[in-house]
């Protein structure tokens, strides 16, 4: 069997991606399509760390918008990746996983607290480690989380799962002759604007030299196909 290409790798899942095509809450059977693609790369021998996201519940800077002071919105946002990691952890133990969720806000009811070295011993025995509650600090998002992540826990690679098969130069919606990037520099993402990531992230990856795949979570068996280096989608590095 061809090996793959990555050994511990962190998972982005936005919180938009696990909504599915109801565009907003939690859809079943996307939870059940990444439990068992998440399952099927960790029984390949990957070490696999997911960090989620919770715009399909909350994002602060909505909140803000509205009048709310940011900080409390941004809480509340953290709050929202917690509930999407338990659906998630839900899922994973269904499909047969040992799954831990890591928060960076404690509470220890639903989640241990996250601890580096902890969350290391648990990928090392096996373990899907779910990182919630972003970094625990306001102004940031999850993006930036899997970055800081990724280089805590010296992750090879950031897969960046979306709705769409990569980075475009406009909105493949809205533009039927959108070209997709088979791959950018972090200096291409930053300087252009592209809406791979935030900058924060963008630049976090670009110093600590984590490369990011953008794929299309959306098709069953694209995670796999991502770790056994298939170009699917869109590569950022150092160079492009
Ligand atoms: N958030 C935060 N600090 C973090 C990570 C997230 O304040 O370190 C908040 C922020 O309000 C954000 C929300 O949590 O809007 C949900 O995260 P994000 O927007 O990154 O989710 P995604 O877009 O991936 O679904």
């Amino acid at each position: 069997m061809e090996k793959p290409r990555y050994r511990r790798v962190v998972l982005k899942i936005s919180g938009e991606a696990l909504a599915g095509n109801q565009g907003f809450g939690l859809q079943h059977d996307m939870l059940v399509s990444v439990a068992e693609q998440v399952a099927e790369i960790r029984d390949m021998g990957i070490e696999v760390s997911l960090v989620v996201g919770g715009g399909n519940l909350w994002r602060g800077i909505t909140g803000s918008a509205q009048g709310m002071d940011r900080s409390q919105a941004d809480y509340m946002g953290m709050l929202a990746t917690v509930m999407n990691a338990l659906a998630l952890q839900d899922a994973l133990e269904k499909a047969g996983s040992d799954t831990r969720v890591l928060s960076a806000i404690e509470m220890r009811q639903v989640a241990e607290p996250y601890i580096r070295r902890r969350a290391i011993r648990h990928l090392e025995k096996g373990r899907i480690v779910i990182f919630a509650a972003g970094t625990g600090n306001p102004y940031f998002s999850t993006d930036t989380t899997a970055a800081l992540r990724a280089a805590e826990i010296e992750a090879e690679v950031i897969l960046m799962a979306k709705r769409v098969d990569g980075v475009y130069d406009s909105d493949p919606l809205v533009n039927p002759n959108a070209q997709r990037f088979e791959s950018l520099s972090y200096l291409d993402v930053l300087s252009r604007g592209l809406g791979v990531m935030d900058s924060t992230a963008t630049s976090l990856c670009m110093d600590n030299n984590i490369p990011v795949i953008v794929f299309d979570l959306t098709k069953p068996g694209n995670i796999r196909r991502v770790v056994m280096g298939e170009s699917i989608g869109t590569y950022v590095g150092r160079d492009s």
